[in-house]
């Protein structure tokens, strides 16, 4: 097995994605800090370019590129936020992609991808492999596959967002980012240890996709059923390998929260702070929230990852959660 990157890669990386990726804002809000009787600094990546952090670790890759593979172009499997970083990370870089989208994934995902030129190749997720069909188009035209979070360059630029938080805010006693693949905690955690090292991290899961915090707390790679969460940019089955061995070493635990916090979360976000956060984005708050007797008077830093949802799935969740207080 090849080396572990670093958080030198996270300063490569940072370097790199200089003048392209937005250096997003880090916000505050003091209602939620009475609130929690702590201190919290949210790093902002549903302003990030195509609205997630993902652009970061996709231009990263992209970048180190060589020429001949920059002729060819790059294949990606994703019917989310990778698939929109792809797709642009390759426009800037002046190469193609073609994004492997599931036929019934939604049209405006479908349409933002091709908006930022990228070809859409349309599988049946019942009946066919994706993996193999990226896998296949690779091998036949010649193109590079990245993949949305088990790969060093992708991490390491997923890092540079805690790299720029702790940069702007000093150093923190806890970091809390979402826990999908993998990507996003491993690129916290190094740039993490590196700038604040005595922080606990941790990473969050939905409930109901909680394979990271098995895998995490039993020591083995847990693979699980796609599960049932309205947290959409987590419903990876299982870790990779180099995210979790990035992540047994670096991270303090995985603890996981409810779509019902969630919700309040979006809630919280759009009246209090005037932000659309996508479910997934809100996963840090709910923790936060949940756990917080341990974390009185302490400085918090937390990733909000994204913004991707659109306006009539927000209000129908925000909707019926309303309902449900009222009932
Ligand atoms: C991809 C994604 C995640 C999870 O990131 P991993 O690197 O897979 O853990 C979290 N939030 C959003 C908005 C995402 O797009």
């Amino acid at each position: 097995m090849t080396a572990l990157p670093t958080y030198d890669d996270v300063v490569a990386a940072a370097r790199r994605i200089e003048g392209h990726a937005h250096r997003t804002p880090v916000l505050t809000s003091r209602t939620l800090d009475e609130m929690l009787g702590a201190q919290v600094f949210f790093k902002c990546e549903n302003f990030q370019r195509m609205g997630a952090f993902k652009f970061r670790g996709a231009f990263n890759a992209l970048s180190r590129f060589t020429p001949e593979q920059r002729a060819r172009g790059v294949v990606a499997f994703s019917s989310g936020n990778h698939a929109q970083a792809i797709a642009l990370s390759a426009r800037i870089l002046g190469m193609s992609a073609v994004i492997v989208m599931p036929k019934d994934a939604p049209a405006a995902k479908i349409a933002a991808t091709r908006g930022y030129g990228g070809e859409v190749v349309l599988f049946d997720r019942y009946t066919e492999d994706r993996e193999q069909i990226g896998r296949e188009l690779a091998e036949s035209r010649g193109l590079t596959l990245i993949p949305p979070y088990d790969h060093a360059d992708v991490l390491c630029g997923q890092g540079t967002a805690a790299k720029e938080l702790i940069e702007e805010v000093g150093a923190l006693d806890a970091m809390f980012t979402p826990l999908g693949g993998g990507g996003l905690l491993s690129g916290t955690a190094l740039a993490t240890r590196a700038l604040s090292p005595a922080a606990k991290i941790y990473g969050v899961e939905p409930e109901a996709g909680n394979d990271g915090q098995q895998s995490f707390r039993g020591g083995q790679l847990v693979r699980i059923d796609t599960p049932r969460t309205i947290a959409d940019g987590v419903q990876t089955q299982q870790l990779g390998h180099i995210t979790f061995a990035l992540i047994r070493q670096l991270v303090d635990d995985v603890v996981t929260v409810s779509d019902a916090e969630l919700v309040d979360c979006m809630s919280f976000f759009a009246s209090r702070m005037k932000m659309l956060v996508e479910p997934t984005g809100c996963l840090g708050l709910a923790a936060v929230k949940r756990m917080k007797d341990q974390f009185r008077g302490q400085r918090i830093g937390v990733v909000i990852s994204g913004g991707n949802v659109d306006l009539a799935r927000f209000c129908e969740l925000i909707g019926e959660a309303g309902t449900q207080r009222a009932a």
